[in-house]
């Protein structure tokens, strides 16, 4: 059954940068079961189905309700070692993978992302069983940005070729992209399907193998992609996936010898270790970190527009976004204006049962992110920034919280300075372009920035100025798979999407040949 969604979730993304149909007034979406059959919840090791070697198990929770779902096979060192093997064997030479054309790997993605468009409304309904993700956005976000990542990704695997180098002396110099070898991939749990994308996509594309851990909080549908991974003919031990601990399961992949790359997505913190551990072979490291991220709103910006995006930037996906934009610099003579046109739209929003297709706002992932997050509403009040609208809890069980918004925030207050990783919009006022920029760049992270003005030497002054992977000038998240994304400073490194994102997947081989300069 298909049922038309239109209205505020609609309004709200109508022109927005995710990948809905901008011209489309109304998004098809079929009705979910909000009880899937779980099919798969044990490790993938070289195309099978295994127990974790310890027998151990772990429960995923249900965030909406705080139920289990159901138990998941709980993996440790011994099964990373299996599956590096496996992934090891896959990539000798002479081997399946290794012999397969480079446009015959284009197929397999092409073809695994066609299985993930059979199965997109059982893959959105998981997604937002495990991770509370109202299932519209599951359905028109998540599922339509991993799809058109693994196609773009497809018509690459064929064409990633080296040069030829016009090297002093009687030499013929190339140079070849080879595959690294085996890549770890760890993932947080606010994008499953999306990062899980962003991951295998490139890797497979460039010829790697891979063993990925996914989130602990959210390993449904990795592992019902792994199932798709078999049914689209990979070789067994391309890719192996491990759920399980990440002081566990993922500090054994940073730390095997026999592991070449980490693509590590995940907070700060995490990945100042796994730099650390990443040392033992220097591995190759890819680490997508988290953000704080300015917003910077001039006052000659189209208000509507402005006051839309600021809202998206901060609340979207219940403002679990690494790149959310929820540090909003407003300029001060339209700042009255924009803070009560905020605050009547986050009053606005639709908070409860992410598979009711009118909602707008679900959980938040956890227990402890649900108290942490409150916990920093507690300091912002204390601190001294004005609550002005939601700030507690929204529902008597499950994790929601209501959308929130403090005015009158300070720079040094801690919300201001650090990822509250939940819905909580920080306003502040400012009077000049040089104070704004001086003061968006006074964070240690660097990762995105959104500029609202109708300047358009202003918006290419101020996204010159902004120490940031990413800016976005009159629209925020606008995520495409041709288009690369990263961090400055705190925010990591590396980049992953668009052809940057293969990059990081390849190494460059010189060949130099002697030429004669005489027959024989
Ligand atoms: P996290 O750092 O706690 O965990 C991320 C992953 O690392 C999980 O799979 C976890 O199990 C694993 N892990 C934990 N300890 C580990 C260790 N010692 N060694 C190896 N792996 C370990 O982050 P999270 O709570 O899952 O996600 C939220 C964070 O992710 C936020 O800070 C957010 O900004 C960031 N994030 C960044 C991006 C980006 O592209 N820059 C995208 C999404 C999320």
């Amino acid at each position: 059954m298909l049922r038309t969604v239109v209205g505020n979730f609609c309004s709200r993304v109508s022109h927005l940068s995710y990948p809905i149909r901008s011209k489309f007034s109304a998004v098809d979406i079929p009705v979910p079961n909000p009880q899937p059959d779980i099919h798969y919840n044990k490790i993938f090791i070289n195309n099978e189905w295994h127990d974790a070697v310890s027998k151990k198990t772990f429960p995923t929770i249900n965030p909406s309700t705080g139920e289990v779902i159901c138990h998941v096979a709980e993996g440790d060192k011994a099964d990373v070692d299996k599956a590096v093997k496996a992934a090891k064997e896959a990539f000798k030479l002479g081997s399946p993978w290794r012999r397969m054309d480079a446009s015959h790997r284009g197929v397999l993605l092409n073809r695994l992302a066609d299985l993930i468009e059979r199965d997109k409304t059982y893959l959105a309904t998981l997604e937002t069983l495990d991770n509370g993700k109202p299932y519209t956005a599951s359905y028109t976000v998540d599922l339509e940005i991993s799809i058109k990542y693994l196609r773009y990704l497809a018509g690459w695997a064929d064409k990633c070729h080296g040069k030829v180098i016009p090297v002093d002396g009687d030499y013929f110099c190339y140079t070849r992209r080879e595959p690294v070898g085996v890549c770890g991939q760890i993932m947080s749990w606010n994008y499953p399907l999306v990062l899980l994308a962003y991951k295998l996509g490139p890797a497979l594309a460039t010829g790697n193998v891979v063993v990925m851990k996914m989130s602990e909080q959210t390993p449904l549908t990795s592992l019902y992609v792994a199932s798709l991974v078999k049914e689209a003919g990979f070789p067994p031990g391309v890719v192996n996936t491990i759920p399980g601990k990440g002081s566990i399961v993922g500090a054994a992949i940073v730390s095997h010898m026999d592991v070449d790359l980490v693509s590590f997505t995940g907070s700060t913190e995490v990945g100042q270790r796994i730099q650390q551990a990443g040392s033992s072979n220097l591995k190759k490291l890819i680490l997508e970190l988290s953000g704080k991220s300015p917003t910077i709103i001039m006052s000659d910006a189209d208000l509507d527009l402005a006051v839309e995006q600021a809202h998206f930037a901060s609340f979207f996906n219940q403002g679990q976004c690494c790149c959310a934009g929820s540090r909003i610099y407003v300029q001060e003579d339209i700042y009255p204006e924009f803070l009560e046109r905020s605050i009547e739209k986050a009053k606005a929003t639709i908070v409860g049962d992410p598979f009711d297709l009118k909602t707008q706002h679900g959980p938040q992932i956890n227990k402890a992110q649900f108290e942490k997050i409150l916990d920093y509403i507690s300091s912002g009040k204390r601190e001294g920034a004005k609550l002005m609208c939601g700030g507690g809890s929204a529902a008597d069980r499950g994790y929601f919280i209501k959308p929130t918004i403090f005015g009158d925030v300070k720079d040094d207050m801690t919300i201001a300075r650090e990822e509250i990783f939940g819905p909580v919009m920080q306003i502040l006022k400012f009077k000049s372009i040089e104070e704004v920029i001086e003061r968006a760049n006074d964070s240690k992270y660097g990762l995105a920035a959104g500029v609202f003005t109708k300047d358009i030497d202003k918006a290419n002054y101020i996204s010159q100025a902004l120490r940031a992977g990413t800016v976005w000038i009159n629209c925020y998240f606008v995520l495409r798979a041709q288009t690369p994304f990263g961090g400055y400073k705190a925010s990591g490194y590396g980049r992953e999407g668009g052809q940057y994102g293969l990059e990081e997947y390849t190494e460059v081989k010189a060949v130099t040949v002697k030429v004669p300069q005489k027959s024989k």
